[in-house]
């Protein structure tokens, strides 16, 4: 406990310090940022990121991504009114399921002092490519972790009945059948393992088709 307390309060002169250094390095930092351009004609192209969007906020709301993607930003009732939806309150719904994953964002401006705000949409592509990087890189994950159980899972089999065996039941009974005293074959699940490199190849495929989306 003393210990904690004597690291804060080196932490809190640290920020005091940091704090009284002119606000210049701030400035420097956010202009270091750069900024994703994708390749959006053939990112829209991708069933699986139409699959996503639509599952996301239905066949409107990859509308309405599409048209963001394609006119930049836009105002709210602009784009409602473009999109031919009766009222802005009727666009919203799909813009916050798209803002939900940061397919899109806002910019929010006070017109003339007035007491309500202009909101502005604009829509975020290069997320929706690391959002199905993401998802082909957990499924090779999971892939892989599957390929390692079905090794793990090396049998043997009797060449007269068939009865299956572990490797230590294997060993413990010197390679023959208890049943009929039939010679024990090792068994290995290649074909299992042949369809996942193939499903982990497959992917890996795909994840090069996204990185080149990326210019
Ligand atoms: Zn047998």
């Amino acid at each position: 406990m003393a210990m904690k307390k004597g690291k804060n309060s080196v932490k809190n002169i640290k920020k005091k310090v940091s704090k009284s250094k002119p606000k210049k390095t701030k400035k420097i930092a956010v202009k270091k940022e750069k900024k994703i351009v994708i390749d959006t004609k053939k990112l829209l192209r991708l069933e699986e990121a139409r699959k996503y969007v639509i599952d996301l906020a239905g066949e409107k709301g990859l509308e309405v991504f599409e048209f963001l993607i394609a006119k930049g930003e836009m105002e709210e009732n602009l784009l409602a009114k473009k999109l031919k939806f009766e009222k802005a309150n009727a666009i919203r719904k799909f813009l916050y399921k798209l803002y939900n994953k940061n397919l899109v964002s806002y910019r929010k401006v006070r017109k003339n002092n007035k007491a309500w705000y202009t909101y502005f949409w604009s829509a975020n592509p290069s997320k929706l490519v690391f959002i199905i990087q993401g998802m082909y890189e957990d499924e090779i994950k999971q892939t892989k972790k599957a390929m390692e159980l079905n090794k793990a899972e090396d049998f043997y089999v009797c060449d007269i009945c068939n009865r299956r065996y572990d490797v230590n039941e294997a060993l413990q009974n010197d390679f023959r059948c208890k049943n009929d005293g039939g010679v024990l074959t090792h068994m290995e699940p290649g074909k299992i393992l042949e369809d996942k490199q193939s499903r982990i190849d497959f992917l890996n495929k795909k994840l090069n088709e996204l990185k080149q989306l990326v210019k």
